[in-house]
């Protein structure tokens, strides 16, 4: 059996396409701000991409390039002036970040109803009670691609493996969200074959090249690969494609799977914030009368 490949590449484009349509629909253009610090050349590709499929579909691009050794504190009152924006509805800073600033307390300070990555603790929280809020882009994007192809989630048996808060942790909520039964597997998990054999849904977010091979998927399955490896053959993934498409239902290959998605579900994101800030009579233009 050889499986169905999934096209993340075709999707990306319907979701740019939906979300383009949607643009058009809303009393106001929503503003992207990518945030850049430094010059670190695979972040510069990352943002270019992003703020070009940003006005692509129809939104202001509000980037802000920032020097490398720009202090905690500055990088702070950047990002407090773009909460307080109107014309920006939604924030993306970029990461990793320069070794001299800390993470964590920076996407902390993103409002988060203009957090379109999804990273900051109450849009982690709102996805854990399944309230409404903004989701990291990757694991939407796994979604959409699964829903695109019509594989049937609610009661499903969905395996991840990574327990990241970027991918993993949130994945495992959205599919639970959707009713699958599932089970998050992690560096420390014994026997992860054993466990990964087990999935309708195999979703490999380790960050491990090849780490996937054909004797951990059952037959059938649906194996979305999320791992981003550069090698001297081109891109790679956590999956050993060429022997799992031979054993699962669909899959997805890298690169044009789960890479693409990634930037569609940020520009969906960035309307979904627009659409809810406008919703609230915000405009670019100030607070309606
Ligand atoms: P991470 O390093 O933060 O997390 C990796 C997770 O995998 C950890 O929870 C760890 O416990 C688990 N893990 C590590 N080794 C394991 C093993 N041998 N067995 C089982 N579990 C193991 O990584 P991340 O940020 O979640 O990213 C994971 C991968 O996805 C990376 O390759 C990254 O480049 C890629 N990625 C791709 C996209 C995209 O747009 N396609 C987006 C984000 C991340």
């Amino acid at each position: 059996m050889t499986a169905t490949i999934i096209d993340g590449k075709a999707v990306a484009r319907l979701v740019g396409d939906r979300t383009a349509r949607e643009v058009t629909e809303l009393p106001d253009t929503p503003g992207l701000a990518t945030v850049l610090v430094g010059e670190d050349p695979a972040s510069a590709v990352y943002v270019n991409n992003k703020r070009k499929q940003c006005v692509q579909a129809g939104m202001l691009d509000l980037h802000q390039h920032l020097p490398g050794d720009i202090n905690q504190r500055a990088l702070a009152t950047t990002l407090a002036e773009l909460n307080a924006d109107p014309r920006v509805t939604g924030i993306l800073l970029q990461l990793p970040l320069p070794d001299h600033l800390d993470a964590a307390p920076l996407i902390a300070r993103i409002d988060p109803d203009k957090d379109v990555d999804g990273l900051t603790t109450l849009s982690a929280g709102r996805l854990a009670q399944g309230a409404a809020g903004l989701r990291p882009c990757t694991p939407s994007g796994v979604i959409e691609l699964l829903d695109a192809y019509e594989i049937p989630i609610e009661g499903a048996h969905a395996v991840v493996v990574g327990r990241s808060e970027l991918v993993g942790k949130p994945l495992a909520q959205l599919l639970l969200q959707r009713n699958a039964t599932v089970t998050i597997c992690h560096s420390r998990t014994r026997d992860l074959t054993a466990v990964t054999r087990q999935a309708d849904i195999l979703v490999a977010a380790a960050g491990v090249p090849g780490l996937i091979g054909a004797d951990a998927i059952a037959p059938g399955a649906t194996v979305i690969d999320v791992g981003i490896h550069r090698t001297d053959d081109g891109l790679r993934g956590d999956v050993d494609f060429a022997a799992a498409k031979e054993v699962a239902g669909a899959i997805t290959p890298v690169p044009g799977g789960v890479g693409p998605m990634t930037i569609a579900m940020l520009l969906q994101n960035t309307v979904t914030a627009a659409a809810a800030r406008y919703a609230a009579g915000r405009f670019a233009s100030g607070v309606a009368s």
